[in-house]
């Protein structure tokens, strides 16, 4: 569920719904601190500086993700959007950065983003005529303190938090081994994980409720780890062959003026596969998926054909035959929708030579454990 709310400097902005929950929580903290500190506020008051605080924090959240996409950009890596959801942002830089410096700067602009924005607004409260009203005052402070705690919070040493990218970049540099280095980094990601959930649990234990969200944010620092790790792993396992490789084999194809009743029996019940790809005239000109099947009445399924219920070609995204296996695990990780589907085509006239689906990702990496020599 995300909402799309512009474009800056070409990248995409979303806002996934449960950015609405940092606002409201971050916007609850804030007010909660002004009645604390001033039992008598009026309630309009209370709300304003709750919205407000919540608001900033989303846009330094915004500026954040931006630091790192436009420094990105700078150094050549596309970057397709910046998603912001409650856990804070993430810029969707389309490539690993090239070398362990860039990867460094573009880790680092980020928090340090954070800490100046915190300090600045810090600032102007300490110069500002005292006579500010106090709403003001705690709208500074506390969206000063917040920042400088995400700058911090981003400088840990957790992969693939951006502290994490600085401390795998610094190993990288020093191993010449990118997936060693990100090995390492996510190591001690997992150590910082457990980490915050211990300490949330004893948060827990001792004060209450705040403790929830250490463990909440250990958690999902854990599950992010373990992916990032995964991901860089499969990629370079993946590096030496090419989409060819992985197409499905043996081909199983559906002529399309096969009806739906017939395809079913000769192929989804025997082959148990979710999808296969159509043909006419030896040609694939389309995919058909159990989901288009489901959607047709069981009374009509044995008039109904294949190549009326399938889903064209042009729905799924391509891949050339001679493009790396890297780049396939790269179009996985970002297609959204379902079935993941990739189409390969032959470089020199486009001509479609098969589909790689996720069983087939997950079979060629099966393919490379027990082939290493073929995959190095
Ligand atoms: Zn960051």
């Amino acid at each position: 569920m995300n909402i799309k709310i512009g474009k800056i400097f070409g990248i995409e902005i979303k806002l996934h719904v449960s950015t609405l929950l940092i606002i409201g929580l971050v916007g609850f903290y804030a007010a909660n601190f002004y009645a604390t500190l001033v039992p008598t506020v009026s309630l309009i008051d209370l709300l304003l500086v709750g919205i407000i605080n919540g608001l900033i924090i989303l846009a330094s959240i915004l500026v954040h993700e931006l630091a790192h996409s436009i420094v990105a950009q700078r150094y050549g890596l596309k970057v397709k959007e910046i998603e912001l959801y409650l856990f804070g942002g993430a810029s969707k830089i389309e490539e690993e950065p090239r070398t362990p410096k860039s990867e460094i700067i573009i880790s680092a602009v980020g928090p340090l983003s954070s800490l100046i924005i915190g300090g600045l607004l810090l600032i102007f409260l300490f110069t500002l005529p005292l006579s500010l009203p106090l709403g003001v005052v705690i709208t500074l402070f506390y969206s000063g303190i917040s920042n400088i705690g995400l700058g911090f919070f981003n400088l840990f040493p957790a992969f693939p938090v951006d502290g994490g990218r600085i401390l795998r970049a610094i190993l990288w540099a020093k191993r010449k081994n990118l997936v060693a280095a990100t090995k390492t980094a996510s190591r001690v990601g997992t150590f910082f994980a457990y980490g915050l959930i211990v300490y949330g649990f004893i948060q827990f234990l001792l004060f209450g409720l705040n403790g929830i969200w250490l463990i909440l944010i250990g958690t999902f620092l854990n599950n992010q780890t373990k992916q990032s790790y995964l991901q860089v792993l499969n990629e370079e396992t993946l590096s030496h062959l090419n989409a060819k490789d992985m197409i499905s084999v043996p081909r199983l194809e559906i002529p399309f003026n096969l009806t739906l009743l017939e395809a079913i029996s000769q192929f989804f019940m025997l082959y148990k596969k979710e999808y296969f790809p159509v043909i006419k005239n030896g040609l694939i000109i389309g995919i058909i998926h159990i989901d288009d099947i489901k959607k047709v009445p069981v009374e009509q399924r044995s008039e109904f054909i294949v190549g009326y219920a399938m889903r064209k070609l042009n729905d799924f995204p391509s891949i050339y035959d001679d493009d790396s296996g890297k780049q396939v695990m790269k179009k996985f990780v970002q297609m959204e929708s379902k079935p993941q589907l990739l189409i390969v085509k032959e470089h020199r006239d486009d001509f479609i030579l098969g589909l790689i689906g996720k069983d087939d990702l997950v079979s060629s990496l099966r393919f490379c454990q027990l082939n290493p020599e073929k995959c190095q």
